[in-house]
């Protein structure tokens, strides 16, 4: 199969062609009986792993098996927040990994994935959160992040739509920005690194549930599909709000909980909202797609789940939380609402490790914010499968920290409170 290349010529000759010269972006081959490596999974963090499997270490012999549609997990159903505004010195360091990937991949994939560095802004509503803001800022900049505090005048002439006034619900201090940080197209990243994996000889399977693994002697020799029996020499589980239930197939017992997240948008407008603004104090965020839509979310639904929508109440407090702090946004219809299960670790952090069985790699625990870690995810899980050991920015998200009580809880990074 010849792969497209999305340049400017052939973008133009095939619009004369009425598009009718395009090759489909990724073969879809009958799963072989064997493999190296046999990824489950086919989100962003999945297929970015196969992407650097195949790139960075040459291994190609790779599959990726897909229950449903690439991207049709979390990946597809995210708000699209990207950054690395990260305290503690393990994640800022990790994240930003990702964010100096997220600046070239569109160029390294040959595929827009969208990255709009237009700056996450988070809000302090109290002096104290202000307080605590300049010291993330700090600890930001040792590890090389970018982070600017505003104070109020300067949160008001960037996003002049917020309620600064002394009579809002939640009164604004001041906040702290990422600049580098933004927004990038979730579908896109998907199909770029599908496409990218696919070029380099990697099978991407869909409609491929994994239902099984068979084990010998401590190791995982094959999984068992809808599509059949599949052996492989390493196997890496990355299924997010599945992941207990996939482990389980190896007789593993993670420290996750399933859990709903929900996020809305409404319908479009034209471009009134130029950064990503988030509050732990209003537990929600709001940016506008490149559509025009304006995207919001805010708290986990608070029960466990396996179904991809939630409730009512959380819709209604997201969006009322909003308007405190958008009161002009009360005019726009809500156009739709949707789920999905996210894998809650217990330390908000993810899982990105070897386990028990000698084989058996684990890329889970992305809680609320994994979209953003999509190409250093993919990177140093990589690593790990390629070589059996952890690479160094991932060594501190083993699996048996847990069990050894190095947890690596850092309350507060994300829109709310209890949100990484
Ligand atoms: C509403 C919402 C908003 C969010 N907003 C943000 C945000 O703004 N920024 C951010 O950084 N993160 C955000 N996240 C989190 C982010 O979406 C996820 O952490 C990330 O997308 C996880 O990617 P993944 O590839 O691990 O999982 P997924 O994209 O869920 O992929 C896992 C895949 O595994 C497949 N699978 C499951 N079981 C099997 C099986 N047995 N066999 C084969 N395949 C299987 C599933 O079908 C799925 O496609 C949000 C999540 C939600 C739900």
């Amino acid at each position: 199969m010849v792969q497209n290349t999305y340049s400017l010529f052939n973008l133009a000759y095939n619009a004369i062609h009425r598009h009718r010269h395009w090759s489909t972006a990724w073969r879809k081959p009958e799963p072989a009986s064997a493999y190296d490596v046999v990824i489950i999974g086919g989100g962003g963090h999945g297929l970015a792993t196969a992407y650097y499997l195949a790139k960075n270490h040459g291994i190609t012999n790779v599959a990726v098996l897909e229950k449903g549609w690439l991207g049709g997990g979390n990946t597809g159903r995210n708000t699209t927040i990207v950054r690395s505004n990260y305290y503690l010195a393990a994640n800022a360091r990790f994240y930003e990994l990702s964010m100096q990937l997220w600046e070239t991949l569109s160029q390294d994939l040959n595929f827009n994935v969208m990255y709009s560095p237009r700056g996450v802004l988070n809000l302090a509503h109290t002096p104290g959160q202000l307080g605590a803001f300049a010291s993330r800022g700090n600890a930001m900049r040792l590890n090389g992040v970018d982070a600017e505090l505003l104070d109020r005048e300067q949160v008001a002439q960037r996003v002049p739509q917020l309620d600064i006034s002394d009579q809002a619900r939640f009164p604004i201090w001041g906040g702290l920005l990422q600049p580098r940080g933004g927004i990038a197209r979730h579908d896109a990243v998907a199909w770029g690194y599908a496409r990218a994996a696919d070029a380099l000889g990697v099978d991407i399977i869909e409609n491929c549930e994994v239902t099984s693994m068979q084990r010998e002697n401590g190791r995982v020799t094959a999984v068992e599909t809808t599509r059949g029996r599949i052996q492989a020499n390493r196997v890496g589980v990355v299924v997010a709000g599945h992941a207990g239930t996939v482990a389980g197939m190896a007789d593993l017992r993670l420290p996750l909980e399933s859990h709903i997240l929900q996020a809305m948008v409404t319908e479009p407008v034209k471009p009134v909202l130029n950064t990503v603004v988030t509050s732990g104090a209003a537990h929600c965020y709001v940016n506008q797609s490149d559509k025009g839509e304006l995207v919001m979310g805010g708290d986990l639904d608070g029960y466990n789940a396996y179904a991809r929508r939630g409730s009512p109440a959380v819709v209604q407090d997201v969006v009322s939380s909003a308007l405190s702090l958008f009161p002009d946004f009360s005019r726009l219809r809500l156009m739709r609402t949707w789920g999905g299960t996210v894998d809650m670790s217990m330390d908000g952090s993810p899982i990105i490790s070897k386990t028990p069985v000698d084989n058996l790699y684990l890329n889970v625990g992305w809680c609320y914010g994994g979209f953003k870690a999509t190409p250093g995810s993919g990177w140093v899980f990589a690593h790990t499968i390629a070589n059996d050991e952890p690479h160094p920015l991932n060594a501190a998200f083993r699996l048996d920290r847990f069990r050894e009580g190095r947890a690596l809880d850092e309350n507060g990074a994300g829109p709310v409170p209890a949100a990484h």
